[in-house]
């Protein structure tokens, strides 16, 4: 073959591999491109914007206001703490969230943001139920403070797909374990009244919950008194097991061995105040 015409069509077959190759790069760039647009918009839920995968179970992480109010410092119209009289004497909601057997939890999941309109309906039992028990304002996925149940929504909502796929779901979920399993009626019919002088034995209060519910709660306690008490669910939300000895969102050892062989359940102090300390703001 002439030399010229060999030149020629190693050229020509070098341009035709660099035009597929180019091809190539364009249709993965593409497809990324597609991707990354499907779980902005929640078609790839499932995985979690941030590429995560489905949870495992669900945590109901539930607060005792009587311990959590005793540390209250500032007053505000979204602090439940200082309602007075109308302060809640109920174990009240944290939130409902995804978790892993692992022991780690899928967090802000999609881009979606807490919007307060889609839950009126759900406002007043909110309120009462799941209510903020502090004036501080917890962060948002996407930069920013917000309010408690913003943040519970962002955070953990958004990963409750597909058994929760929206807020309104996601809160009215959650309201209706809540009712299911009544907490504060098991204990208090099991002696395990609110009191600021009695102790309780933790076996106790744990064997309540097992018989009423068939499950092992976890419990968290400060300065020897109940804090939290979380209850566990398959996605079904039949009850199971709590993971013993993992972290909490916030990294603290959650176990029943957390808390002291006896624990108190405060009943509520009026904003948990000692005299001198009352600070009242608008904030
Ligand atoms: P989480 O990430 O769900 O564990 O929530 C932790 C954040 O919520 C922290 O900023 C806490 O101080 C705040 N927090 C926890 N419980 C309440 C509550 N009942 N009211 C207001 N903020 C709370």
């Amino acid at each position: 073959m002439p030399l010229k015409l060999n030149k020629f069509l190693i050229s020509l077959k070098m341009a035709i591999f660099s035009a597929q190759f180019a091809s190539a790069v364009a249709l993965i760039i593409a497809a990324s491109l597609c991707l990354i647009e499907a779980n902005q918009t929640g078609i790839g839920i499932e995985i979690g914007s941030r590429g995560q995968r489905e949870f495992d179970y669900f945590n109901l992480a539930l607060q005792w206001p009587g311990t959590f109010c005793q540390h209250t410092r500032h007053c505000c119209s979204s602090n439940a703490c200082c309602r007075g009289a109308n302060s809640p004497t109920v174990f009240t909601i944290h939130g409902l969230w995804p978790d892993y057997n692992d022991g780690t939890w899928p967090a802000c999941c999609t881009q979606k943001s807490f919007d307060e309109k889609e839950i009126s309906t759900l406002h007043d039992a909110l309120e009462k139920y799941w209510p903020s028990l502090s004036c501080g304002r917890p962060s948002s996925c996407h930069g920013g403070k917000g309010s408690f149940w913003g943040h519970e929504w962002e955070k953990h909502g958004t990963c409750s797909s597909p058994v929760a796929r929206d807020e309104y779901s996601y809160f009215l979920t959650t309201l209706n374990v809540y009712f299911k399993y009544n907490v504060t009626k098991v204990l208090n019919e099991a002696g395990y009244v609110p009191s600021n002088t009695e102790k309780y034995p933790l076996g106790g209060i744990v064997s309540a919950i097992q018989n009423a519910f068939r499950t092992t709660p976890k419990l968290l306690c400060k300065k020897g008194a109940l804090e939290e008490l979380h209850l566990c669910f398959y996605k079904d939300f039949k009850p199971r097991d709590c993971l013993i000895g993992s972290t909490s969102p916030n990294g603290r050892l959650y176990s029943s061995s957390s808390c002291p062989d006896y624990v108190s359940i405060p009943a509520y102090a009026s904003m948990g105040l000692g005299s001198g300390e009352t600070e009242i703001s608008s904030a």
